[in-house]
């Protein structure tokens, strides 16, 4: 892996990132490294890279993601990483575009079906996490949401950006790492009209 362009974040902010990395990789959600937003640009290992966003560090990333602990330490051992993590395995993800993102979050907590939700605020959306395999839904359309499903990923917390990292707001811990089912998000929608 050619490193040279990567420049070294502070301490701190990369020991956050690589204790995200492996805390997600310990809760069963495999993570690929991503590029990492220096206050300039996205830096990632690809010398001839012009993606201006979060994105996984290599194009062929598919097979390489992982929950393995010591393989995740090591990609976050020496360079600065952000975190990026798969979509369509263990999970899918909705982006949907604020300010409906808060009402659907209102509508989950209130029905007591939480789900790890993060704010991705240079897209303007927050990501919902739902059991794989979510079909495309009229509801969510009208919303200009988006299913992130196999083949895709999503940046992790706390993946740094133009407009400040992404970060959760309801984090894992608090759905005691729990997944919304597709029928409790339906009757979440639901109850928006
Ligand atoms: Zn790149």
């Amino acid at each position: 892996m050619s490193g040279s362009r990567l420049r070294p974040a502070d301490p701190g902010q990369q020991r956050t990132l690589r204790q995200a990395a492996l805390c997600y990789a310990a809760h069963g959600w495999p993570v690929v490294p991503a590029a990492f937003f220096d206050g300039t640009r996205y830096a990632c290992v690809q010398a001839d890279c012009v993606e201006d966003g979060p994105h996984p560090v290599w194009r062929l990333w598919q097979g390489r993601a992982s929950t393995d602990p010591d393989v995740v330490a090591s990609w976050y051992r020496l360079f600065s990483f952000a975190v990026a993590l798969p979509t369509g395995t263990v999970f899918d993800v909705v982006e949907i575009p604020e300010p409906a993102a808060v009402r659907v979050q209102d509508a989950l907590v209130g029905h007591r079906t939480p789900t790890p939700i993060a704010v991705w605020r240079e897209r303007g959306v927050r990501l919902f996490w739902v059991t794989p395999g979510l079909p495309a839904d009229d509801r969510l359309t009208a919303m200009n949401a988006r299913i992130r499903g196999e083949g895709g990923w999503v940046p992790a917390p706390p993946t740094p950006t133009r407009r400040g990292p992404v970060h959760w707001s309801l984090p894992p811990d608090e759905a005691e790492w729990a997944i919304v089912a597709h029928e409790d998000l339906a009757k979440a929608l639901d109850s928006l009209n």
